[in-house]
């Protein structure tokens, strides 16, 4: 059973992106959101991609453009105000034509010589620079990886998934990581207001004028608009929150008063050293494609060769999964792992390639109309994982139950089952809980389903809401 994302599915989002007023007030300064990982983990996680894309990338062995570089980042950092984070930040410049920058989880920053050479100052080299390193300390890629709802993000985060490795191996294997569409390099427009913001008041700090962040922001946007391929990267990645001169125009009166004094440098020979350079090379694949840029799907999952396991231990002893929500019986020697709007309960033996074996996951969406209409609903969420699970079929049609005094239906579906040559069978249950649909997916290979059976069973009749 696929199940990134299911969870999702139905939820009606509250958009969250501010629109920038005419009207200014100060703006508070942005913080760090919720997130799984660790501080040690972004740190642990940035150190382990930086060296994949110093494989896939040319680092530039140039003193004068790598001291022109770290003479900027460590302005920003030291008199921006961001030591204070505590992040091991490193600066280095690659050899690559797009119109880019990107810093990692726990700080490692590669500039693009395509960024020098279309910068029209100092200051929005700095501006791009502040932007990335606000994002990596509000800790933005890493707080999206914890709401993107996959399931054994806990329990790689714990250190419970089997085989260890490297963590970056691990989270590739659920689809995080370095691409376009990864959760940790996609911002939200809500997280570029806030890098903004932040990166704003950095630049101010450390003497530069934060108005040539927002400008050259806006040109990267008009040329993504002419269709440059040079800046198509960085405007999917950081997509526009609007009116950015505006919005940091605005909260200029708030921040540190400046001159604006940081020395003009010597732009103009730095590109010029970059031209010496050549032409840059391509980038080199890298094992697990998780390059830079290569646009890593979430949606491909590759043909799985894990055989079954021969045997997954079932403990008859159980215990109770308590949340504010519900509570729910499973046998001691499973994990349960929850995030905020599902829990996974499986053996480590079923949990697999962004996909569980077996398992159960219990989850709740919001009814997109206000109320859970439970025909319907269910018949929508049987799509859905249809769609997800290419394949599956229905075959056993919604019946319904009653589950802890709650009208509820249960419908079975044959998929294709993640390990390889298997069928699986996925008992769904959804219940009607007024404004919410709480679903739960009972997964197992169809040679084991009935083996299975009586503990899934057990588990539903042990739900109580609260
Ligand atoms: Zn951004």
């Amino acid at each position: 059973m696929r199940i990134r994302l299911i969870a999702v599915i139905l939820l009606a989002f509250a958009f969250s992106g501010a629109p920038a007023l005419a009207a200014e007030k100060q703006k508070k300064l942005p913080k760090p959101g919720w997130n799984m990982f660790s501080k040690d983990q972004d740190i642990q996680m940035g150190r382990e991609y930086a060296q994949q894309v110093e494989k896939q990338f040319k680092v530039v062995d140039n003193r004068d453009l790598t001291e022109y570089i770290n003479r900027i980042g460590q302005r920003l950092v030291k008199q921006g105000g961001l030591e204070q984070y505590q992040y091991p930040f490193f600066f280095k410049v690659v050899h690559e034509d797009s119109i880019n920058a990107f810093a990692l989880p726990g700080g490692p920053m590669f500039v693009h010589t395509g960024l020098i050479k279309a910068a029209d100052n100092e200051g929005q080299i700095a501006g791009v620079l502040a932007h990335e390193l606000s994002h990596v300390v509000l800790r933005h890629g890493t707080n999206q990886a914890s709401k993107a709802q996959i399931a054994q993000l806990g329990a790689v985060l714990g250190g419970a998934m089997l085989g260890g490795g490297s963590l970056t191996g691990q989270l590739a294997q659920l689809g995080i990581g370095l691409g376009a569409n990864s959760v940790l390099h996609k911002f939200s427009r809500g997280a570029e207001s806030d890098a903004d913001l932040l990166g704003a008041y950095t630049m101010a700090k450390a003497g530069y004028n934060p108005i040539e962040m927002a400008r050259f922001f806006e040109k990267l946007q008009a040329e993504a608009g002419k269709s440059n391929k040079l800046v198509e990267f960085f405007t999917s990645t950081h997509p526009n929150p609007g009116n950015r001169v505006q919005a940091i125009e605005g909260q200029l009166p708030y921040m540190p008063r400046s001159d604006y004094n940081a020395a003009e440098g010597n732009l103009k020979s730095m590109q010029a050293a970059v031209t010496k350079l050549g032409p840059a090379p391509k980038p080199k694949q890298v094992a697990q494609g998780q390059g830079q840029g290569q646009g890593q799907g979430q949606g491909s999952q590759p043909p799985s060769n894990t055989p079954k396991p021969a045997n997954v231990p079932v403990s008859s002893n159980l215990k109770v999964y308590q949340s504010s929500a519900l509570s729910i019986s499973y046998p001691d020697n499973w994990q349960a792992s929850a995030n905020q709007n599902s829990l996974t309960i499986a053996p480590a033996e079923g949990l697999l390639q962004g996909a569980i074996g077996y398992g159960v996951i219990v989850a709740s969406a919001q009814s997109p109309n206000g109320r859970v209409n439970l025909q319907q609903d269910t018949q929508k969420l049987l799509q859905t994982i249809a769609q997800e699970n290419a394949g599956a079929q229905l075959v056993q049609q919604p019946q319904s139950i009653n589950i802890s005094g709650s009208a509820a239906m249960v419908s079975q579906l044959k998929s294709t089952s993640p390990y390889a040559n298997t069928a699986e069978i996925d008992t769904i249950i959804t219940i009607d809980r007024g404004a919410n649909l709480v679903y739960l997916i009972c997964i197992a290979p169809e040679p084991d389903y009935s083996r299975f059976e009586p503990l899934y069973q057990q588990m539903v009749r042990s739900i109580r809401f609260k």
